[in-house]
């Protein structure tokens, strides 16, 4: 049987009451090709008390190995509409997912609002 993206990394980053993602959507298609699937690097997610140096270059060493990876959109959205809250995933850290997911936010707000202007105009 094939182990999870970074197994061992998640037990010690992700608290005991929560099952990780990767772990419980396995058997979707985008997992499968993962190319972080037998990492041992523990380039993904943050060991305890880790220095902000170290963290920022395991990031962009997790990164390059995203960059790479076939399903890196799939994993990158599936990371936003969790959302994941831990570890680098499509790509993202996850400061730079709360980025992204604040961005979409703002342009919902907006669209909603200009969809609303467009029908006050209309029934103007
Ligand atoms: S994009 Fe990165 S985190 Fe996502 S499956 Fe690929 S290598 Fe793993």
């Amino acid at each position: 049987m094939l182990q999870p993206p970074h197994s061992s990394l998640q037990v010690a980053a992700v608290p005991a009451q929560r099952v990780p993602v990767r772990d419980r959507d396995q058997d979707a298609p985008w997992h499968t090709e993962a190319v972080c699937r037998r990492d041992e690097a523990g380039l993904f997610f943050a060991p305890s008390k880790e220095p902000t140096a170290a963290r920022l270059s395991r990031e962009e060493a997790a990164k390059r190995v995203c960059a790479r990876c076939p399903v890196m959109v799939e994993c990158r959205e599936h990371a936003l509409l969790q959302p994941e809250p831990y570890g680098v995933w499509g790509g993202l850290t996850a400061a730079e997912r709360r980025v992204v997911l604040a961005r979409r936010r703002r342009r919902d707000v907006e669209l909603k609002q200009a969809a609303r202007a467009g029908r006050i105009a209309q029934a103007g």
